[in-house]
């Protein structure tokens, strides 16, 4: 087996015939020596005309590559241990996974519904603007996963094994090509049937679900969770609690914060999210007029930093559709998702500023829940600017630069609707001057960025928690309720997808050293 590098044009590496040809040149070998090529990587050069995509190939010439075989999971349904996993989001859903790997039986308890049910309740905030507190796009079978757009890099590798995490997602549908890419994406319309076929995987092995269950009280005795209660009345026991339920679950917080169970404010990162034509960023990434059929539609990364904040681009979404991410009535929260082709005309990422706990200070009479009353207030702010029927407060970029109102929107891919309202009754002063200082640094750097058709959409306050449940680094455990492993976003230890996926199965590992 050799591995070799290349760097071939769009088109020559849209075809495996024409890769076939271009390794058998490399290697200096006949094509019909080549047995089998196993894809490494794969990332595009756009730094400079002509485009080059980098391939990293493993070429078979006598051999055939080993074959992976999925991972194995043992039937739980008699098992002696039993852990309670609250939120059927990426982390709970890896989680329990491992558990099943390791013998142990999970009980999943998830206050919203299975994928099939929830879409209808996606369907309502998009039509009738009406907002599920149980049932949205972040709560329900998957999580905030499944709706997501499924983009799957992190910096999470020091954490964990993100090809296992990735793999796991391969075993239940996604396309081979995550585990290769350099900017992996399964994209909104495949992430339902992998989340179904994972939880399809839970099942039969002996792990149980239990939909529209929402965890509303803990049973504490001798510092740990003897029983954990839903709003049904149901009464749930194990002999942990892996704490899944993300970073919009509220009223988990408010649970915690009145039973005395440690929980810290964390900062987080608050903005807009930002949208042009997806030509206009092809252009300006590809520098051509027309990206053509061989190339994905391009993104980008921004950051600046101004007057102390960070001023970033965060999930970015080419060919994409700004999402209304409301939990509960009576808010406006954007993010951003696409489909697996990114074909939709429209290109949104969120722009956001970095907080800190200055920020909160005004908010101190909440306690450990300042930074979550902040965010939820701007989130109402928002709704009410926008007419209160979940519209989201939009604005023209060169408009908000200038501080003028906008007197007409561009058409935008936010379903609901958007309203004109300048932003700057939107966000906090200090805010929207870091946001504009950052907008006219990355409009320097990326040329026709900031044009007229570029439109602010707000809010985009939901980019990581507002809490931190604190757990020791070694065991994973809550420093007070000795059986509570605090997980996942939500929980303060991740950050995405994959992130969140990892930290779900190092909780799950955590619980079989009890
Ligand atoms: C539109 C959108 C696009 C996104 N795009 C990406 C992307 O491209 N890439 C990426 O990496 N990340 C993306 N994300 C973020 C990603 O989805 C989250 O980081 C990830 O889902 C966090 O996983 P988690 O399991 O920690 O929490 P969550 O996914 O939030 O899951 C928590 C679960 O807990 C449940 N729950 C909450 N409270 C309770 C309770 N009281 N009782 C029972 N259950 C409860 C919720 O219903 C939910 O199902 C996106 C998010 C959204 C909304």
């Amino acid at each position: 087996m050799h591995t070799i590098e290349l760097f071939l044009s769009p088109e020559t590496a849209a075809s495996e015939a024409l890769i076939l040809q271009a390794t058998a040149k490399e290697l200096r070998v006949p094509v019909d020596k080549i047995s089998a090529l196993r894809f490494k990587k794969r990332s595009i050069d756009a730094r400079r005309a002509p485009i080059k995509i980098r391939l990293v190939i493993e070429v078979f010439t006598e051999t055939l590559p080993e074959e992976e075989v999925p991972i194995y999971y043992p039937s739980v349904f008699q098992a002696e241990r039993q852990v309670i996993v609250v939120g059927c989001g990426p982390a709970g859903m890896f989680a329990a996974l491992r558990l099943i790997e390791q013998g142990i039986q999970p009980i999943l308890l998830e206050r919203g519904k299975a994928v099939r049910e929830r879409r209808r309740d996606l369907a309502a905030i998009n039509k009738d603007r009406v907002v599920d507190e149980d049932s949205n796009y972040c709560f329900g079978e998957g999580g905030a996963g499944t709706y997501s757009d499924g983009k799957l890099y992190t910096r999470s590798g020091k954490r964990g094994n993100i090809d296992r995490i990735l793999k796991i997602f391969t075993d239940h549908g996604a396309d081979e090509a995550i585990r290769y890419e350099a900017h992996p994406h399964i994209g909104t319309n495949k992430l339902p049937g992998i989340v179904s076929a994972m939880s399809a995987t839970i099942l039969a092995k002996g792990g149980q679900i239990h939909f529209e269950e929402r965890v509303n009280d803990l049973i504490i005795k001798n510092d740990r969770i003897e029983a954990v209660l839903t709003q049904k009345g149901n009464e749930y026991r194990g002999e942990a609690v892996i704490l899944a339920t993300g970073h919009s679950a509220r009223d988990i917080f408010e649970l915690l914060e009145k039973k005395g169970i440690r929980i810290e404010n964390k900062p987080y990162a608050l903005g807009l999210r930002i949208e042009h034509p997806q030509q206009l960023i092809d252009q300006i990434q590809y520098h051509c007029a027309d990206r053509g059929p061989y190339l994905p539609p391009s993104s980008y990364s921004l950051v600046e930093q101004v007057g102390g904040r960070g001023v970033f681009s965060f999930c970015m979404c080419p060919g994409g559709i700004i999402a209304p991410a409301a939990t509960a009535p009576g808010e406006v929260v954007v993010n951003g998702w696409s489909p697996s082709k990114r074909n939709n005309p429209y290109a949104n990422s969120g722009m956001v500023v970095s907080l800190s706990e200055k920020d909160f200070h005004p908010y101190t009479e909440y306690g450990n829940l300042a930074a979550m009353m902040y965010q939820k207030e701007i989130e109402q702010k928002a709704f009410r600017l926008a007419g209160s029927d979940l519209h989201a407060p939009a604005q023209r970029v060169v408009d908000f630069l200038n501080k003028k109102n906008s007197p007409s929107l561009p058409d935008t891919s936010y379903i609901p609707g958007v309203k004109p309202v300048p932003m700057d009754d939107v966000l906090p002063p200090d805010i929207a001057k870091a946001l504009r200082g950052g907008l006219q640094a990355m409009g320097r750097k990326m040329k026709g960025y900031l044009s007229e058709e570029a439109v602010l959409v707000g809010v985009e306050s939901r980019t990581s928690s507002p809490v931190r449940i604190p757990r020791d680094k070694e065991t994973l455990r809550h420093p007070q309720i000795t059986n509570l492993y605090p997980c996942g976003e939500g929980a303060g230890y991740a950050g995405g997808i994959v992130s969140a996926a990892i930290d779900g199965e190092r909780c799950a590992e955590a619980c079989l050293g009890l």
